[in-house]
């Protein structure tokens, strides 16, 4: 047994320093980045947030109304081969929506059929299963790079610089970094494995970047000043899912209680999910999600201006021009003690 001392953070336990800034306005700040990525080569421009490959909220309607900000989906993987072949051909923009899919030969065979119909459509691959330290994973990654070298692949879920460098030189260009924070995820609940995710993020992406790889920060995100401290810590995308939940672009009929109407969210692994997709839960294992509801909030559009804006707004409190520019300017400072909740 080993027992590591150094203290690890989550987005709680830190606020970001303010410094001195030339900038006048928050709408002099440029929130699009850009990419050459590793092994794919190609070229990335767009506001690196991702809706998360959830059920709900990986959906087409998600991907419609985020792409006219540049923001991405990673659409979920139930889906139809027909469904997804329609969708992906009939992409204007291109604008970056992952296809994704676990590590199953059924997962497998499904994305050879749409790759042979969609073709050059589908640019962007996310390759994700809960654990992605197993060899069986990482084996499936260099698989999926050998056979499609033009696609740009994001591969996860790991939390420390060791993996993420494996991960990166078995093909992935992005590597997906949460193990355990996700809003509906029980993770740690269940099992006792884990990592806080702000120390997850600076450690992947400076293991990532010494490579020339690029990390997503998956999970955690609660308000917008999280997406600040994510990116803040060297995060090169942001996967949400809770945030963007609840909205009329994510799955599920609304539900009334009390007067209030909220839509159901719940984890990829929840009973809610296993029900739906694989009959139950198999016998040898325990959900790692819950299902809860969340109040309804109309269009996502408005939630993507509260989020976008708090992150500009971050930038321009650290004098950062463009939301590359933020990991260089950010200082965090520990607390004890984010917000006055005094009155609610
Ligand atoms: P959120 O933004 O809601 O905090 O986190 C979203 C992320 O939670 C997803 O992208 C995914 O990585 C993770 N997640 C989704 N469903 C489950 C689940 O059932 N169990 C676990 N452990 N994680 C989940």
């Amino acid at each position: 047994m080993h027992i590591e001392e150094s203290l690890k953070l989550d987005f709680k336990d830190v606020l970001i320093r303010p410094k001195r800034s030339t900038l006048t306005s928050r709408a002099q700040v440029e929130l699009e980045r850009e990419f050459i990525f590793r092994h794919s080569q190609r070229h990335y421009r767009g506001v690196p947030v991702i809706a998360a490959n959830m059920d709900t909220t990986g959906t087409l309607e998600m991907a419609n109304a985020l792409e006219p900000h540049g923001l991405s989906v990673a659409l979920h993987k139930h889906y139809d081969v027909e469904t997804l072949v329609r969708f992906f051909t009939g992409l204007q923009n291109k604008s970056a929506v992952f296809y994704s899919m676990g590590i199953t030969p059924a997962d497998y065979e499904k994305f050879t059929t749409v790759m042979k119909q969609a073709g050059s459509a589908i640019e962007y691959v996310c390759i994700d299963v809960a654990n992605g330290y197993t060899e069986t994973f990482i084996e499936f990654v260099k698989k999926v790079r050998q056979t499609y070298p033009q696609l740009t692949i994001m591969a996860g879920n790991v939390v420390t610089g060791d993996i993420t460098e494996e991960l990166i030189l078995a093909g992935a260009d992005i590597v997906k970094v949460g193990i355990g924070p996700g809003s509906v995820c029980t993770t740690r609940k269940m099992t006792g494995v884990g990592y806080p995710q702000l120390s997850a993020i600076i450690e992947c992406a400076d293991a990532a970047h010494g490579l020339g790889g690029q990390i997503c920060a998956d999970g955690g995100c609660v308000v917008p000043g999280d997406l600040a401290k994510a990116f803040g810590g060297g995060a090169d995308f942001i996967m949400l899912g809770g945030m963007l939940a609840g909205h009329d672009e994510c799955a599920g009929d609304l539900v009334e209680r009390d007067g209030q109407q909220y839509k159901r969210f719940y984890g990829m692994s929840s009973k809610a999910a296993m029900d739906k997709y694989a009959g139950g839960v198999a016998k040898y294992r325990a959900s790692e999600g819950k299902e809860v509801l969340v109040p309804y909030r109309g269009p996502v559009e408005q939630t993507v201006q509260d989020i976008l804006g708090g992150v500009r707004s971050a930038c321009t409190y650290v004098g950062a021009h463009k939301l590359k520019e933020l990991t260089k300017r950010t200082t965090f400072v520990r607390v004890t003690q984010q917000l006055n909740e005094s009155l609610g």
